[in-house]
């Protein structure tokens, strides 16, 4: 017999956005003349841009010559790329790192979960809720927590960190010790931010508990404000307490090219039982080094590209796109009379569902009479009942016809 690993099978059954797409096929099998506009799945519409396309064409041509083929690359990613990366995403910024501090990979999705291999079982891990699941199932996976809690939509031994209207959507620091903490901000997905000022507090905290934040960065690329920092390493002493997860998706819309990177610190240590102090960045090699072959050479030229003169001005117009698709959005339920967060520094609105209706009654009234979709909140987390996620990443078209959709019924 071969026996399975069990934590597998204390996870709720159905991933979010399965059964977000299960009840959308039904209803359009069901009503095919339907025009229904998808607002929830937080997938990009625009298509790469030139100056990408550009240096993959060229990539291309140059691997298919005896003197530019390609083969393995190294696992931690091209120094071509790895350079680019700290001289645009962290010295202008004033954080300065080394190049074996960043390792290139495939998805912030993929980092966020693999991370947890190279942690022990009995960490203390705490989430905010509500949170992009990933964090939390590749725990449950990993055997990190009890069984699930139906009655509280909860499982039993991890630490939950509410993040609602109550709190202005700043989690609360932890009053007991906490050995791993997932931040991710802009927020998916109440497109929440967190201040300088707020985030200083979890960095001292790390210190004084000896935890270790995983921040996850991926929407850094639509702050707007000020006060907003776009890396946990602008703030003093993050790099002895902070792993941060960056991805080229939401930024240059590569979630179909897949390129993205983790900047682990080689002042991050963590501790065997016995008390000796481990180099995070040194086991994450390693890790790295055994069960990845690298990006490809193609899509790491064309994530280079996103930092030439070029790349960054055509960036910067898709990312003025979506986030004017959010204006759109959050203007237009507010005129509708819904209360909103998030579309400031974040391609996500967050709204408060009508009195009386759950998340998923919302999302089923909102599929069946407006042919609109979104996210129910709740499936991101207890906290998250009441509220709804809709994302600017379609089309203008689309967004525009949703919002109308929405205030002809409101107003
Ligand atoms: N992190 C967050 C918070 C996300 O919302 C997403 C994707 O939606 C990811 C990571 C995944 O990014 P990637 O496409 O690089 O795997």
């Amino acid at each position: 017999m071969s026996y399975i690993n069990e934590n597998f099978l204390k996870l709720q059954e159905n991933y979010l956005f399965s059964t977000v797409a299960k009840k959308v096929a039904k209803y359009s099998k069901e009503n095919p003349e339907k025009d229904i506009i998808k607002l929830g799945i937080g997938d990009v519409t625009r298509p790469i841009v030139p100056a990408c396309i550009e240096a993959m064409n060229k990539a291309i041509i140059e691997i298919g010559t005896q003197e530019g083929f390609k083969g393995y690359g190294p696992e931690q990613g091209y120094e071509f790329l790895r350079e680019a990366i700290i001289k645009n995403d962290y010295n202008t910024r004033g954080v300065e790192l080394d190049l074996d501090e960043i390792f290139v990979s495939d998805g912030a999705k993929c980092d966020c979960g693999n991370i947890v291999d190279i942690f022990a079982q009995e960490n203390k891990v705490a989430i905010t809720d509500p949170v992009y699941p990933v964090y939390l199932d590749t725990n449950v996976m990993s055997g990190r927590t009890a069984d699930f809690d139906g009655k509280k939509g909860m499982y039993n031994g991890i630490t939950y960190i509410k993040m609602n209207a109550e709190n202005n959507f700043v989690p609360e620091i932890p009053k007991e010790r906490i050995d791993l903490i997932y931040l991710c901000f802009p927020n998916n997905p109440t497109g929440t931010v967190l201040s300088k000022k707020e985030l200083e507090k979890w960095i001292t905290y790390a210190k004084q508990n000896d935890s270790i934040i995983l921040y996850d960065a991926a929407y850094e690329a639509y702050i707007t404000e000020e006060d907003v920092p776009h890396s946990i390493y602008e703030i003093e002493g993050a790099k002895d307490v902070a792993i941060e997860f960056k991805s080229f998706s939401k930024t240059a819309g590569f979630t179909g090219v897949r390129c993205a990177y983790v900047v682990i610190p080689k002042a991050l240590k963590g501790k065997t039982r016995e008390g000796k102090e481990v180099s995070i960045n040194a086991l994450w090699n390693r890790r790295v080094c055994t069960k990845f072959n690298g990006v490809s050479y193609i899509t790491q030229r064309a994530a280079e590209a996103t930092f030439s003169e070029e790349g960054k001005k055509q960036i910067r117009e898709n990312i003025k796109y979506y986030m004017e698709n959010a204006k759109i959005i959050k203007e237009g339920l507010e005129k509708a009379g819904f209360t909103v967060y998030g579309g400031v520094n974040s391609p996500y609105i967050w709204l408060k569902v009508p009195e009386g209706k759950t998340s998923w009654e919302f999302f089923d009234f909102l599929l069946e009479e407006l042919n609109i979709v979104g996210t129910p909140g709740s499936g991101f987390g207890p906290s998250g009942e009441g509220y709804f996620r809709l994302t600017a990443f379609g089309t203008r078209e689309k967004t525009i016809e949703a919002i109308e959709r929405i205030n002809k019924k409101y107003n």
